[in-house]
């Protein structure tokens, strides 16, 4: 028979003789002894040895065997230890009830028999063992049946030795032999991100403060891939309270878990590019802002990129294209930040980016200087060559941002300047831009509510053949007849108007107001049926694809003739797609109606575009007439713009002619048509009217006489 080193049994015995034979007949069967020379040292030894069995004398002085038993029976750890009681003298029924009662297993009388003592011996350890044995496999089984798919693993932490389900090893890739015994197969694989807080949840279980551990972690699978499992496991205790085993369960999550990081991954970053969105860009940003409330020593910028023209790749090559061209910018983006910034997409061409840790404008604007840098080289996108501009506003953080909205609105701001001021630059915020975009968006507000026409005005500036000195024709010109604050001038609304697509109605009620109010003074006027009337023509009407029918319809209805209407259109309209405008230009010629190139000068400039659009006439801006003096000087770019138009075949229009020598000048110049506060400023309709009145028959002379005529409107 074998026996393990666990088979250890205690002989309590005051006499050291039947100690001796005892001990040496129960090691020649193989278990090791403790001895013990009184009831209560043999408690002691128990205590600290945890024998398999006890074998005491009945009779020893002070403690007997008799109040052993009932010490060990009393005892949380020891109460299941089986106990043989050997009596010297023979026992009586009383003696062996007592011991019964007092929980003695089994009664053995001396003298013995060697053999019989043995056999005792070895009933009684074996079923000891037996009923271990039970125990933890009840154990087991009980976590087995909690789900056939879990590994399973019992953790004697006494030995420190694990046993791992078939299970547990097959989730790992491994085969049964290829695991050992030990805690460390286990956490020398647990993800390093998390082996501290698997190890921190289990020593808390283990000292009591949780009914039992729960935890998901990363665990390295044979093929070298990490897998989530959920480990879970309850500590099995002593009698005494202290944690002697633990068990638990392991499951594999992996495909959970990934369904779960996709969800989050796609609820925080944008599909298209892959970068971060504005939700994550917010909470980053409000992150950010709360640091710097907290240290005010800490800062960070943020940059806010719009891409210029972007609505024209995407309406000229396509919303596929568009897509490509977002992504290849994102890239390059990417490479322009450094780590521990945040670059998101927040829709459609806008891009943001938090600086983190920056301080400096000069270090902001760099960045600015780099994206520009990287945005300059050409994309080839589907074999098309795209360049592209972006507008940046930049800036700095403050202990005035209360809101990572206040930082965000501010970048806005900047680099709605930016664009204004020219697109393809950056501009940094200031507090004052915040005050003008109040007032803009003030302005914005009431635009969207004036109704159309309601508070609206139209004022007439003649137009003057410079030739002959008699008016041709009027320019219209919006008013907005604001309730509270007067006249308001185009300069301080069109923009806006511009910006929120409210241009479109508002030069068409312009259109269909002064084709009415012409037509009506060519009637008044006999001798004025060829008057003209110029109507300007913000570049976003090209985007409405009923423009030409729209401006048919309006002639029609006001009754006046195609020939008798001109559109003023300026450089900016050439910057959206030069074919679609082209046809528009050309559909509008068709019907009889001149083009007229406004502010020639101030925009773009090209030449080569003058040669490819279908325009009649040239309208010099006013900063070019105004430069020409009293004895006729500075007229070099008014010759060299009326030289060219001629040479194109273009006639040409003198705007702002506020002196007698500039009108001279231009005369000289053989420049067809002026216009200018010399003649009259823009008047009211009824002002208008009066005009032809008292100049019917008469003409406009660079005379000195005749100024004084016109002073007198
Ligand atoms: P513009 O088309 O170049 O109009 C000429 C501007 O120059 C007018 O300013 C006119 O009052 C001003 N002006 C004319 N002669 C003189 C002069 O001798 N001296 C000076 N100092 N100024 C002179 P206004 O009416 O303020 O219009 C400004 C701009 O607003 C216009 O420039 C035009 O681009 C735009 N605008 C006006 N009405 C409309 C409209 O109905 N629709 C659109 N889209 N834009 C309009
Ligand atoms: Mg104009
Ligand atoms: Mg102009």
């Amino acid at each position: 028979m074998q026996h393990d080193g666990d088979a250890t049994i205690l002989v309590v015995d005051d006499t050291p003789d039947q100690r001796d034979v005892m001990s040496i007949l129960l090691r020649q069967a193989g278990f090791r002894v403790f001895t013990a020379e009184n009831g209560s040292a043999g408690f002691e030894v128990a205590q600290a040895k945890h024998p398999l069995l006890v074998i005491s004398d009945v009779m020893m002085p002070e403690v007997n065997g008799i109040e052993l038993c009932r010490r060990l029976r009393a005892d949380s750890n020891l109460h299941a230890t089986p106990i043989l009681l050997v009596s010297a003298m023979r026992v009586d029924d009383q003696s062996a009830v007592e011991g019964l009662q007092a929980g003695a297993d089994d009664y053995l009388e001396a003298p013995y028999d060697p053999m019989r003592l043995i056999a005792k011996v070895t009933r009684l350890t074996e079923r000891a063992r037996f009923e271990e044995a039970l125990r933890e496999s009840e154990e087991r089984y009980a976590l087995a049946a909690r789900g056939a798919n879990d590994g399973l693993w019992d953790w004697r932490l006494k030995s420190n030795e694990i046993y791992f389900s078939a299970r547990w090893k097959s989730m790992l890739g491994y085969a049964e032999d290829e695991i050992g015994n030990r805690p460390e197969e286990w956490f020398s694989r647990v993800h390093p991100d998390e082996t501290e807080a698997l190890e921190a949840e289990i020593a808390e279980h283990t000292r009591g403060e949780s009914s039992h551990f729960e935890m998901e972690h990363r665990m390295l699978h044979k093929d070298g891939t990490y897998r989530w499992m959920l480990s879970r496991g309850i500590v099995v205790r002593d009698e005494d309270g202290r944690a002697s085993r633990m068990a638990g369960s392991q499951s594999d999550i992996t495909e959970r878990k990934q369904a779960e990081e996709q969800l989050l991954h796609d609820a925080f970053h944008d599909a298209l590019t892959g970068l971060p969105n504005r939700a994550l860009f917010m909470d980053r940003l409000s992150q950010a802002v709360e640091r710097v409330k907290r240290h005010p020593d800490c800062s960070f910028g943020v940059i806010f990129l719009d891409l210029d023209r972007f609505k024209v790749i995407n309406d000229s090559l396509g919303h596929m294209v568009g897509d490509q061209l977002l992504v290849e910018i994102s890239r390059r983006l990417e490479g322009c930040i450094r780590t521990g910034d945040t670059l998101a997409r927040l829709g459609g061409d806008e891009f943001t980016i938090i600086l983190d840790g920056v301080k400096e404008t000069a270090d902001a604007v760099s960045m600015a200087d780099r994206i520009q840098e990287q945005l300059h080289c050409p994309f080839n996108l589907d074999n098309h060559e795209v360049q592209i501009s972006a507008s940046i506003g930049i800036a700095l953080s403050t202990l005035s941002h209360d809101k990572p909205e206040d930082i965000l609105r501010d970048t806005n701001i900047a680099m709605h300047r930016a664009k204004s001021s020219g697109k393809a630059r950056h501009q940094v915020f200031d507090t004052t831009m915040h005050f003008h975009a109040l007032e803009l968006l003030r302005l914005e507000t009431e635009l969207r509510r004036t109704a159309e026409g309601e508070e609206y005005c139209v004022h007439y500036q003649p137009l003057v053949s410079l030739e002959t000195g008699q008016l041709t024709g009027f320019e219209a010109l919006v008013r907005w007849q604001h309730p509270e604050r007067g006249f308001i001038y185009p300069e301080e609304f069109v923009a806006v108007a511009e910006e929120t697509g409210l241009i479109i109605s508002l030069d068409r009620w312009v259109l269909r107001e002064a084709c009415w109010q012409v037509r009506a003074w060519q009637r008044q006027f006999p001798e004025q049926q060829s008057l003209t009337v110029s109507v300007n023509f913000s570049a976003r009407q090209f985007s409405q694809p009923d423009l030409v029918e729209h401006v048919q319809r309006v002639l029609k209805e006001t009754g006046l003739d195609a020939g008798c209407l001109k559109l003023e259109i300026t450089e900016s309209v050439f910057m959206s797609s030069a074919e679609s405008v082209t046809a528009l230009l050309r559909r509008l010629k068709g019907i009889g109606v001149e083009i007229h190139l406004d502010d020639f000068g101030t925009g773009y400039s090209s030449l080569s575009y003058l040669h490819r659009f279908p325009i009649d006439v040239l309208k010099i801006d006013r900063s070019f007439v105004t430069r020409i003096g009293a004895e006729g000087e500075n007229a070099e770019i008014a010759r060299a713009i009326v030289t060219m138009a001629h040479s194109l075949g273009m006639k040409v229009v003198a705007e702002g002619i506020e002196t007698e020598s500039q009108f001279a000048e231009l005369k000289s110049l053989s420049c067809e048509y002026g216009q200018g506060h010399l003649f009259s400023k823009p008047v009211e309709a009824l002002r208008a009217e009066k005009l032809l009145t008292n100049l019917s028959g008469q003409k406009w002379l660079s005379q000195p006489g005749l100024k004084a005529s016109h002073q007198s409107l």
